[in-house]
């Protein structure tokens, strides 16, 4: 587990406090990291916050959702983050109830707990439906086939007067 003492921030209005981060984090099951995680963090201490700005990029392998191929998806999140000093205080503390839970699972009583950060930031910005090629072809919903590398003899489904269209059209271009 990554963890970064920001005690000395969250003592100290006024301090700016710069990580670059280059970290190999291990896989989890909403994120199987295919790089390391490149980018910095900015800490900005105001009289009563913590502000953190920065950028993170990273590689991930996702599924593509048409034809179900490992598909390796490049992720960039805009950090933006504002804390106040007292909702800190209070999510670090673990005997107290109240708090944010997000809060509580990356900030543990000095420590930023960089992995869980780091986390929370790529999933905001995971495409939600991955794709190995925007033109991907997928599969046939009857045969299994993948699309992308061969084709079938399945009449195309009935409901789907779309994809019944496109194979027409294919037919009729290749005939
Ligand atoms: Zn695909
Ligand atoms: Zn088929």
């Amino acid at each position: 587990m990554m963890k970064l003492d920001i005690s000395e921030l969250l003592r100290t209005p006024g301090m700016n406090f710069n990580y670059p981060v280059q970290e190999t984090l291990p896989s989890l099951p909403d994120l199987d990291y295919a790089s390391p995680v490149m980018g910095y963090l900015q800490f900005h201490r105001t009289s009563n916050m913590l502000i953190i700005r920065g950028e993170l990029e990273a590689a991930v392998r996702e599924e593509c959702v048409r034809c179900l191929e490992e598909v390796i998806v490049p992720i960039h999140a805009e950090v933006e983050e504002e804390f106040t000093i007292e909702n800190l205080r209070v999510a670090a503390n673990p005997n107290e109830e109240e708090g944010d839970q997000s809060v509580k699972d990356f900030f543990k009583e000095q420590d930023l707990i960089l992995d869980e950060f780091i986390r929370q930031q790529l999933l905001l910005n995971k495409p939600e439906y991955p794709l190995c090629a925007e033109d991907c072809k997928g599969l046939c919903q009857q045969c299994g086939i993948n699309f992308n590398e061969s084709n079938c003899e399945c009449a195309p489904a009935a409901g789907d007067s779309r994809l019944a269209r496109l194979a027409e059209l294919y037919n009729n271009g290749s005939g």
